[in-house]
């Protein structure tokens, strides 16, 4: 409040960039608070995205497995039923869990919790609209917008968020859609697709382009992930543009057309998911008042040091460039706040994994295959499946890949792409590999345990620059 000593830090979001930026702050000595309206901390992710999605995925696969796959495993357990309700409540109190952690890491570290919409009165003044009622005004030396992102509309359909729902409502479903219909084969589209499969519903999957998951998955690996889901059940609809939908007998029809030769025709479905990306959150902020600009797809322009058009302002996570990822926005803010404190801080953007979280998952790291044609770098291949892996096949769980991109003349790793029984976890080594610049010969001459998933990781290596000893 006003005659307050102004703050060193004001992070307007409490998302996974805006939470971790506020408690390194406090931690590197700042006085800090964080302004959030949502009401809980965590932001997208923790409420509405990568935590409850998780939650689904993890449960609904397990349900699946409980259905399909116990038997062969020799255990008998009578009939298997859903309880979606008790299903629905297990995803909400991991949730309230974490979002009530944070609260008590910002109790720990010493971080300010102000409950409402941040506005810009002035580049070093954040206005306050109290979720409680009322206003509130911080001044602070430094400002860090973290304001994230919002579901991208559809021109043309109306988000009822219970028929026609985006990844928020498909979390929330209270009953199994006999058929599903989503617009996007992204990341969304295919982690929301598989939970209401797994559960029952019959779902059809209609993409604008020709292959599936989402920007920056190598082609190869695309392709299998595809087959994949198909064999799961899941039908895709490819080079296909959803025009409108409309709703009609309790039932939404999607007017659709062949993205080539235009023909049209129609799908119905029980429930539509709209999945088709993500945009930055900046309305309400006032930016015009300082002078924030942003580019043509709303995105706050910043330099390298995260500094906004406006001088000791500053934007981290979706709400400007790069990937829209939780660990991406983390770094950023760590990052930006430690630029603040000493004046230098950085992110290897060239080391960020990314990880679909399917059964099995898809999980890279660094160059697609694509991206090396493009670049004409010369590179080798090394793979090594599941199914010749020990662990994987005793597992009974066993379908997928490793594979390693390396440069010719060095073994030097280029990207590492991954289909298989936890990839997510085994990215890790290839995100180690990449940020100390390691060759395939550091990773494949490193011991790994046995018998575990990670030596396909290891013999993945081996096969880039030698042969793999089991395949
Ligand atoms: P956000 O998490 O969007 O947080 C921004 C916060 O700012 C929000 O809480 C918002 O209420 C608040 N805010 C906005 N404006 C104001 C204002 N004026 N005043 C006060 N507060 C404001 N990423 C992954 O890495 N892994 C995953 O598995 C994953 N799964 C996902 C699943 C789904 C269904 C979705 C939708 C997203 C998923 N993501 C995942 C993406 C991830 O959620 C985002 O990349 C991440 O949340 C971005 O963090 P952020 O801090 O930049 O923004
Ligand atoms: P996305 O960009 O991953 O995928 C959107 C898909 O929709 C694309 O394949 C696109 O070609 C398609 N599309 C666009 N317009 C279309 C149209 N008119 N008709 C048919 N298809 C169309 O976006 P998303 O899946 O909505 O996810 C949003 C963001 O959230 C992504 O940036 C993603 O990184 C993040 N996210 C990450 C995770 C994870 O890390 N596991 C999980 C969920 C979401």
């Amino acid at each position: 409040a006003t005659g307050a000593e102004p703050y060193d830090l004001v992070v307007i979001g409490g998302g996974p960039g805006g939470y971790v930026a506020a408690i390194k702050a406090a931690q590197l000595g700042l006085k800090t608070a964080c302004v959030e309206k949502r009401g809980s901390l965590g932001g997208t992710c923790l409420n509405v995205g990568c935590i409850p999605s998780k939650a689904m995925l993890n449960n609904s696969h397990l349900y699946h497995q409980a259905q399909h796959d116990f038997k062969s495993r020799g255990i008998d357990v009578g009939s298997i039923s859903l309880n979606l309700d008790t299903m629905l409540k297990a995803k909400s109190s991991a949730v309230t869990g974490l979002t009530k952690g944070i609260e008590g890491l910002f109790k720990k570290n010493k971080v300010d919790y102000l409950k409402g919409a941040g506005s810009f009165s002035s580049p070093t003044t954040v206005k306050v609209a109290l979720n409680d009622g009322g206003e509130t005004e911080v001044e602070a030396k430094n400002i860090l917008i973290a304001t994230g992102s919002e579901v991208t509309p559809f021109p043309g359909i109306e988000i009822d968020e219970k028929q026609i729902v985006s990844s928020t409502g498909a979390l929330e479903l209270q009953k199994v859609p006999e058929k599903m219909i989503v617009i996007g084969a992204g990341v969304i589209g295919l982690e929301m697709g598989s939970v209401w499969s797994r559960l029952g519903a019959k779902v059809e999957v209609v993409e604008f382009l020709t292959s599936v998951g989402g920007a920056g998955i190598d082609g190869e690996i695309a392709k299998s992930f595809k087959k994949t889901l198909e064999k799961q059940g899941l039908k895709f609809r490819m080079g296909t543009k959803v025009v409108d939908a409309e709703k009609k007998d309790g039932k939404v029809l999607l007017n659709v057309e062949d993205a080539k030769s235009g023909e049209k025709s129609q799908l119905d479905a029980d429930v539509v998911l709209v999945a088709i990306g993500r945009r930055p959150v900046t309305n309400g902020l006032n930016l015009e008042a300082i002078g924030v600009e942003k580019d043509e797809r709303g995105r706050i322009i910043v330099d390298d040091q995260y500094n906004t058009t406006c001088k000791g302002v500053k934007c981290i996570g979706d709400a400007t460039f790069g990937p829209m990822l939780a660990h991406k926005a983390e770094e950023e803010g760590i990052a930006a706040v430690e630029i603040i404190k000493t004046g230098h801080g950085h992110v290897n953007y060239a080391a960020i994994p990314s990880v679909v979280y399917t059964h099995p998952e898809v999980a890279w790291v660094g160059k697609t295959e694509e991206d090396l044609k493009k670049e004409g770098v010369e590179y080798k291949t090394g793979k090594f499946p599941f199914l010749a892996n020990s662990r994987a096949k005793t597992n009974a769980d066993a379908e997928g890949t490793v594979k390693f991109l390396v440069e010719k003349e060095t073994d030097k790793v280029l990207g590492v792409h991954i289909i298989g029984p936890n990839a997510g976890e085994m990215i890790a080594s290839a995100v180690l590999a990449i940020e100390y610049q390691a060759s395939a010969e550091d990773i494949a001459r490193t011991c790994h345990a046995h018998p575990t998933l990670s030596e396909a990781f290891k013999e993945a290596a081996m096969a880039s620059y030698s042969k793999a000893i089991h395949f």
